[in-house]
Parts: C-alpha cells; sequence; structure tokens
C-alpha cells in the first residue's frame, strides 16, 4: 500500500483534485486489506534482482499483489497459504524490454500486403502468453503494438505479462519503420499506419501529430527509428534517420507525458544524437563504446542490445545469406559492431534484455532462450540476471507517473513492497544460468516446451500461473 500512497503523494504536488483521488484510491486499497489473499514461500534463497549473494532460507510474504515482507527470520502468517521452496532460488519475474508481440512475420512485406487485424490480434495473444510461461512477468514493446493488448490482459481476458506498448513505430520515408510498397508515394496510408502499427514522419508537425496519437492509443513511451536494418528493404543500416529537431520533438511529447523515448539506434553518430536530443533507451546500440558510456552514465540512460547479433552463424540465416543485399549489409554491420562485447565489458552501462523477435510464436520462444544463453555466454550469470530483471524494472519505470499502468511498488526486484512477480527456479541460476531457460542453439533448433521445466512456479501480480510443486 506504501507504493499508492507515496504516489498520491508525489501527484499531490501538481493539483489538490489529483490528491483527493490519491487519498481516495489508498483508502479504499486500505479497507481492502483484510480480504487480501496471503502467500507464504518458505526455505527459498532469494536472488532479490540486485546483490549477487543470495538471500539464503529465507521467507516471503506476499499480500494481495505486493510483496509484504522477506525475511531470514520465521514470518507469522497464519492465514497465508504456505509454499514450501524446499531451497530452490526465488527471483524476480523476468523483463523483457524489447519485443514485438503483433508483428508474426515472415517478413515486412508479408505483414503489410496480406495481414488483418485479426492476425496481428491473435498473434499478440499466443505471444502474452507464451512469454508470461517462459518466466517474464513484465515485456516492454519495442513498436507496433497499441493498449488493447494490455486491456485485454490486465481485464483477464488473456494471460500474459504486464505490458509496455510503444505503440506505431515512428520512423521517416525509407527508415527502418517504412513498410510501404516499393512504388507507394510518400505519405501513402499503409495496412501498417491504418492499424496504428507504424507511422511515416516528415517534420516536427507529423511527430507531434503522431507521437501524442500513440500516448491516446494506449502507448507508454515512444519509439523513434533512427538507422535502418539488415533484413529490411529500403535501408542502410548505417542510415541517420531522423533530424536532431525531430528527435527532440519526439522526446518533447514524451515529457508532455511525463514518459521517454527508446530510438533504434546502431551507429555512434545516431546513439550521441540521441542521447543528445535526450532520449533514454538506445535499443540495440551495436556500435556502442566508452566515450558513448560516459554521455550514457551522465545522462543516467540505458541500452538494450539483442546479442544474438553477434551469433557468428549469423551470416548463414536465411534471411541474410540468400539475399545478397542482406549478406553486404551483415558483413559490414559485423565489421563494425565488433567492439560492443569487449567496451561493455570495458565501460559497463545498464543494459537491459531484449530479444527483438518478428516472427512465429514457436520460432519466438527459441530465440528467447538462445538470448539468454548468449547472455551468460558474453557477461556471466550475475550481470544476466541482473540485466532479466533490475534493470529492466528500472527502465519500464521511466515511464512515468501518468502512463505507467503499474505504479503501485517496483518490478524487477524481490524488496518490501515490491509487486508479487516471483519466479521459484530449481538449483542456483548464478551458478548453473542453464535453471533459467536457456537453449544453445538459434537456427535449426527443437521446438522448445511451453514452458521451462526448471521454472517451477509464475507468479505475476500476486497471481500463480504454473506451479509444478505438488
Ligand atoms: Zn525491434
Amino acid at each position: 500500500m506504501k507504493g499508492v500512497l507515496m504516489s498520491g503523494l508525489r501527484m499531490s504536488l501538481c493539483s489538490t483534485a489529483i490528491v483527493a483521488a490519491g487519498l481516495s484510491l489508498s483508502t479504499s486499497a486500505q479497507a481492502q486489506d483484510q480480504e487480501e489473499p496471503l502467500t507464504l514461500f518458505t526455505n527459498v534463497h532469494v536472488f532479490d534482482g540486485v546483490n549477487e549473494q543470495r538471500i539464503e532460507n529465507a521467507s516471503v510474504l506476499v499480500e494481495g499483489n505486493l510483496i509484504k515482507a522477506v525475511s531470514t527470520d520465521a514470518i507469522d502468517a497464519p492465514n497465508a497459504t504456505v509454499i514450501d521452496g524446499e531451497g530452490r532460488t526465488l527471483t524476480p519475474g523476468f523483463i523483457e524490454l524489447h519485443a514485438h508481440l503483433m508483428l508474426m512475420g515472415p517478413t515486412l512485406p508479408a505483414m503489410e500486403a496480406n495481414t488483418t487485424w485479426e492476425d496481428f490480434a491473435i498473434h499478440g495473444a499466443r505471444m502474452a502468453e507464451m512469454y508470461l510461461m517462459q518466466g517474464f512477468t513484465t515485456v516492454r514493446d519495442a513498436g507496433g503494438a497499441n493498449g488493447g493488448l494490455r486491456r485485454a490482459i490486465d481485464a483477464g481476458q488473456i494471460e500474459g505479462p504486464r505490458y509496455f506498448p510503444s505503440g506505431a513505430f515512428i520512423g521517416t520515408r525509407g527508415g527502418h519503420a517504412d513498410f510501404a510498397n516499393f512504388t507507394a508515394p510518400p505519405g501513402s496510408e499503409t495496412n501498417m499506419s491504418r492499424l496504428n502499427l507504424a507511422q511515416e514522419v516528415s517534420g516536427v508537425d507529423d511527430v507531434y501529430r503522431f507521437a501524442r496519437n500513440n500516448f491516446r492509443m494506449g502507448a507508454t513511451q515512444l519509439k523513434f527509428m533512427q538507422s535502418g536494418g539488415v533484413v529490411s528493404a529500403f535501408d542502410p543500416w548505417q542510415l541517420l534517420a531522423g533530424s536532431p529537431e525531430e528527435i527532440r520533438a519526439a522526446v518533447q511529447v514524451a515529457n508532455e507525458y511525463g514518459s521517454y523515448v527508446m530510438a533504434h539506434s546502431y551507429r555512434k553518430e545516431a546513439i550521441l544524437s540521441a542521447l543528445d536530443a535526450g532520449v533514454m533507451s538506445i535499443e540495440h546500440g551495436f556500435s556502442f563504446d566508452c566515450e558513448i558510456a560516459q554521455v550514457m552514465n551522465e545522462k543516467g540512460a540505458y541500452i538494450t542490445t539483442n546479442l544474438t547479433a553477434f551469433d557468428p552463424g549469423l551470416l548463414d540465416i536465411p534471411a541474410v545469406a540468400n539475399v545478397p543485399s542482406s549478406l553486404a549489409k551483415a558483413k559490414s554491420a559485423s565489421a563494425t559492431f565488433a567492439g560492443y562485447i569487449d567496451n561493455m565489458k570495458e565501460c559497463p552501462v545498464k543494459r537491459g534484455f531484449q530479444t527483438d523477435c518478428v516472427g512465429s510464436v514457436e520460432a519466438c520462444n527459441i530465440q528467447i532462450a538462445y538470448e539468454k544463453h548468449l547472455n551468460n555466454e558474453f557477461f556471466g550469470p550475475y550481470t544476466s540476471m541482473v540485466t532479466l530483471t533490475s534493470t529492466g524494472g528500472e527502465v519500464v519505470a521511466l515511464s512515468g507517473d501518468f502512463m505507467n499502468p503499474y505504479t503501485a511498488g517496483k518490478l524487477g526486484v524481490i524488496e518490501e513492497g515490491a509487486y508479487a512477480d516471483i519466479l521459484l527456479i530449481d538449483g542456483n541460476p548464478l551458478e548453473d544460468f542453464s535453471v533459467v531457460g536457456t537453449g544453445d542453439q538459434w537456427f535449426g533448433a527443437d521446438p522448445r516446451p511451453e514452458s521451462p521445466e526448471t521454472i517451477r512456479l509464475i507468479m505475476k501480480d500476486g497471481v500463480i500461473y504454473k506451479n509444478t510443486l505438488d
């Protein structure tokens, strides 16, 4: 309840009308206190999302949808449902910071040409369920989803993680979010623009218009496309799309809503100009180096990177290998991105987990498991666990008090007052990372189970979605 009270108090700085709303919220929440169900986890070792040392032989009490207590002393809660963890590790639910739950592929032109809203919705619903069963209790969507999926999840119509959509990609003509047919004139309506999955902007007025529309349609933050891509049609990966004024216009609108901008940025020039404009979340950021790290740390910015981009087998992927223009782009990109891992080790910044899968549910399940695996390969289990939990929680909180739908507690940590988003995992992921559900193969991998066997219990918002302990 503390979180509700605090957000009530923070809001009271702005207007008395909101104070009243804040107070009535907390009063009604307190009135419900007596009826909130209690769950007591006993005999668990807690990875709290931050500290490398687990809290050993602990108990965790959940009241309603929040964590009420974490203690190495026995917790007295006679009315609680007791779950004996039998020495397993209790961790925060995982947080994915860069997904595209609506985009089923197989290619961007196919989605533009042949896809209806039903296709997107059904794919999104299935992706949401898959993510939750892989242990992700929060997903930030990096473009192509509005507020509808979250409404359905939060209303209990479908099962899925907490959800932070970005609305339509905001991108320039010929940029990475331009899905229009080859001969379509600039500014043409497209399948993707009609459904507000992607919008083409030309000038700051367009940015204002579509950015505000995104928030109106349920976005929690904005996504701006600066750089190009490797398998997309019109854009060199080195593209520097978006004038400083256009990027600043996106930041301006995000700030109107107390939120922030995430930018798809590859080249150093793109990353630095995004940071200069006030972008808080650098996506991909493959040209990351120690100079960028310094600017990021000064600004308190974050980076999320799909490490599959550094996979040695990348050049053999059919979508790359069979398309000469893509293969040439991939080769030059790989050469430029070669320093990322060493630079991140030398000058670490706050880095969140991202998979960036566009494709079938089954393929994304494999890619997520492989992305987990690569995190551990490159950065080891402790850094990977922080990346998957508390850093993600910090990033989604940047959406602020007005647009963040989940302000009653922190995400990505196990502590008093945090949301009860909890996993119980066999073994110790800080010693054997595979227990979080890794996969050591990407293309050609066998289909993965609906949920990793070693993740024995999945709780989101105090509700248990999986429990194989009995
Ligand atoms: Zn993406």
